[in-house]
């Protein structure tokens, strides 16, 4: 029942209270980082799709410009030119483009045969020459006559997404994943087809006309161009690439970041295909250092996160840490102002018990010797001394507790202090049969103190030094000058302090926990009160000691403080 007190529970519950906030800051903290990471990641999926889809786009876009456009206007627009009539054998003509991008050229014929022609020659870098080939070819033929028949039954421009302008494609074999090095890439044009700009001439015994690609151009001229343009002109590339073409295995275009000689692939990119139905056979891969400049600002932005999250868990944890502390203080505090008040009450019980007995003993006229009633008297009236100083040091206390202790400062002979407060310990010490040896310079000054204060701390460490040491000890008392201070250092050879407790001992209510002081009574007050005082004075108290060898005690007051403080 009584285990969980208020105090119990709050100790308890306020770590609590700031530990599950801080534990869910940091989880939102960490699930927010984790979002910044996958923010990240996919901006640059997008980078790597864009560039995917840049280099399809500009492909297709240089198909039509490079190629296709070209092969019209140089082929299909001069076909009843170069073909009037159906060729025979070793045919040859010559058209006005040197066509580096078609490896055959071919016309289908209304008669239904298909006509293939192989270049003969480069005369010049602005024709070519033609032939008529010998070879059948037929599986190629069979597949571009189907191709042309089925466009001619079935085609509209709007079904047939795949055509460009007026061309169609036709990939052989048709599986377009087929990795063998026989592939063919044909584009052909239906006869008859003009276009506003560029009327056809053809002639009536033509019904198709078309070119296969040459891969080997594709594969050191074309690409290559498409990527340097896109990295060095158009800025498209963020990231340098390389196109591979699958079939052969190769490289056939790259681009470098400038003093790179050596493309270096990436681990985390996997290569990409252009995923277009021209070029199936052309993959992107992407260089190392794909996204790392994305990654880097993202590892800078978890850092800052990760940093926050540190320094709000820091403030958090701190908050808890001086909250306990300063619970752990107060409840220390309270411990020994309980203990206090019980002391405090033997402490006045003791020396009235023996005023009340030495009074009670006189009332009752039973001492007849004058020399023992002189005794007596002298007996009540030092311990209502004692009481006095007990009574003071309470009040002194709560006066400083309360901020409200006032001194009163005189100038006062230093040594008249001394010897006044030593005077009236007289007594004491005789009851201990102990032997005090002053030792005060003889230039002692007058100081600017409260002399009643003074003498109040000055008699809180002699009885102190009593109190801490065994009957028939003696104790040192010495008093000199040092610049503009006086010294004044009282030693005993009592019980000691051990050095943990050195700081502690001007604590209000400390007392340090050893049976040879818990069974000698004590206020825990009296040094405290000693602090203040000195301080007050703009002075300083130390201590030396060691267990079980003696106390020195100095306290160093500056002559005049006021002086000292302006
Ligand atoms: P108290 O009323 O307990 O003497 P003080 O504030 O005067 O309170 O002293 C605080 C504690 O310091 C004492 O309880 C004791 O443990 C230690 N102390 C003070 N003076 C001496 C000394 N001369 N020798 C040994 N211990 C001392």
């Amino acid at each position: 029942m009584a285990l969980i007190t208020p105090r119990r529970r709050f100790l308890i519950t306020a770590p609590l209270a700031l530990l599950l906030p801080a534990g869910l800051l940091t989880y939102l903290g960490l699930q927010t980082v984790g979002l910044v990471e996958n923010r990240h990641i996919e901006t640059i999926q997008n980078e790597v799709n864009k560039i995917v889809q840049g280099v399809r786009n500009r492909t297709r876009d240089q198909l039509q410009h490079q190629i296709l456009t070209p092969f019209r206007t140089a082929f299909v627009n001069h076909l009843d030119e170069l073909l009037p009539t159906p060729p025979e054998e070793a045919y040859t003509f010559t058209v006005r483009d040197a066509m580096p991008y078609a490896k055959l050229v071919f016309v289908y014929g209304k008669s239904g045969r298909i006509y293939f022609f192989e270049k003969e020659q480069n005369p010049d870098a602005v024709s070519s020459v033609w032939r008529l080939s010998g070879l059948p070819r037929e599986s190629l033929g069979s597949r571009l006559i189907s191709a042309f028949e089925a466009e001619n039954d079935t085609f509209s421009i709007y079904e047939n997404p795949q055509r460009i302008k007026d061309f169609s494609p036709v990939i052989y074999p048709d599986n377009l994943m087929v990795q063998e090095p026989q592939r063919e890439l044909a584009f052909y044009m239906m006869s008859g087809k003009e276009t506003l700009e560029e009327p056809t001439r053809q002639p009536d015994w033509i019904k198709a006309a078309g070119f296969t690609i040459d891969f080997n151009y594709l594969n050191t001229v074309f690409f290559d161009r498409i990527i340097q343009q896109m990295w060095q002109i158009e800025g498209d590339l963020r990231y340098p690439i390389l196109i591979e073409d699958r079939v052969t295995g190769k490289s056939v275009a790259d681009v470098n970041l400038m003093g790179e000689p050596n493309f270096k692939p990436s681990s985390k990119y996997t290569p990409r295909p252009f995923s277009d139905v021209y070029f199936p056979w052309y993959y992107v891969n992407f260089s190392a250092g794909t996204g790392e400049d994305i990654m880097k600002v993202a590892e800078n932005e978890k850092m800052v996160y990760y940093c926050l999250i540190a320094a709000a868990n820091v403030c958090l944890v701190a908050a808890v840490f001086g909250a306990l502390r300063n619970i752990a203080k107060e409840l220390a505090l309270s411990d020994m102002r309980s203990n206090f008040v019980a002391r405090v009450s033997h402490e006045l019980r003791t020396p009235l018990g023996l005023i009340r007995l030495f009074a009670e003993t006189m009332e009752m006229d039973r001492i007849l010797d004058e020399a023992k009633k002189k005794e007596y008297l002298h007996a009540i009236t030092k311990e209502s001394e004692r009481l006095s100083h007990l009574i003071n040091n309470i009040l002194n206390f709560s006066q400083m507790e309360s901020h409200k202790k006032q001194y009163n400062f005189r100038w006062t002979p230093i040594e008249d202090v001394i010897y006044d407060t030593v005077d009236a310990m007289h007594y004491h010490f005789q009851r201990h049969d102990m032997n005090v040896d002053l030792d005060l310079s003889t230039d002692l000054p007058k100081i600017h103190c409260d002399r009643e204060a003074i003498e109040q701390a000055l008699y809180n460490i002699l009885s102190n030094a009593v109190k801490y040491s065994g009957d028939g000890m003696s104790i040192d008392v010495r008093a000199y000058t040092v610049n503009r201070s006086v010294v004044i250092e009282v030693a005993d050879q009592g019980i000691g302090i051990s050095p943990e407790f050195q700081k502690k001992i001007f604590q209000e209510f400390f007392r340090v926990n050893d049976p040879r002081v818990q069974e000698t009574g004590g206020s825990g007050l009296g040094l405290a009160v000693v602090k203040h005082i000195v301080e007050g004075h703009g002075g300083k108290i130390s201590v030396k000691s060691n267990p079980d060898e003696g106390s020195t005690f100095m306290i160093q007051i500056p002559i005049d403080p006021q002086h000292l403080d302006s």
